[in-house]
């Protein structure tokens, strides 16, 4: 396993975006669409407890919604029906978002894995009585 301090921020985050284990950039990261895996396969670094919440969907918004979305506006379309635009364009931001999401998420777990910020763990209810 190697320490936190030798992965600089840039690599690590490089390898979460690529999917790849921010430590040793073999195993895989993430185990399904938005889940990652809680060790790498490869060095064994655990990431089960790393919450990136909702910083992966906000970039994905910001992407989308602030740089891709004004670019739509740029293509002149009109020789096709208006609903035949808006059907294009929905089908094509969808299936960007579906592929930012998941890549963002395992590039915020990966500089949350190298910056030491283990994410929100839930604090446990305990009964006042
Ligand atoms: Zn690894």
């Amino acid at each position: 396993m190697s320490e936190h301090s030798e992965i600089e921020l840039k690599t690590a985050a490089l390898r979460g975006l690529m999917g790849r284990c921010p430590c040793c950039g073999k195993g895989k990261l993430m185990r399904s669409y938005l889940k990652p895996v809680e060790n790498c396969a490869a060095c064994g670094e655990s990431f089960g407890q790393i919450r990136a919440d909702d910083a992966a969907p906000w970039a994905t918004i910001i992407l989308v919604g602030h740089v891709f979305l004004p670019l739509a506006f740029m293509v002149d379309l009109d020789w096709m029906p208006t609903w035949g635009a808006v059907a294009l364009w929905s089908v094509c931001f969808a299936a960007l978002s579906l592929a930012i999401l998941p890549r963002a998420k395992s590039m915020f777990v990966a500089i949350l894995w190298q910056t030491r910020a283990p994410g929100y763990k839930p604090v446990e209810l305990v009964d006042p009585v």
